[in-house]
């Protein structure tokens, strides 16, 4: 047997394969043990398997701004189908 503890890695990122989003999550956790910088899981398109990927602060704003524009908007969106719905029964 080769050597343990050698991990798969994905042939298009060269990032550590997870097979499920726990195991990533769980390595996250270990990162953040070690006090590395906050990542996240993410599914990878190319192998199917779930890799990590650290984020830093910067940008960081951005992308919860845009997260909750998404929410605001389908919050919107839900509320104008049920109004047009509660229109078209003449309530
Ligand atoms: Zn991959």
């Amino acid at each position: 047997m080769g050597k343990k503890g050698k991990k798969p890695r994905c042939s298009s990122s060269g990032k550590i394969q997870y097979r499920t989003e726990i195991d990533a999550k769980l390595a996250i956790a270990g990162f953040a043990a070690k006090g590395r910088d906050e990542a996240r899981a993410y599914r990878c398109p190319e192998c199917r398997k779930w890799h990590t990927t650290s984020k830093k602060r910067r940008g960081g704003k951005k992308v919860a701004e845009r997260e909750k524009n998404a929410v605001r908007n389908a919050v919107r969106k839900a509320a104008e189908r049920q109004a047009e719905r509660r229109g078209g029964q003449g309530d």
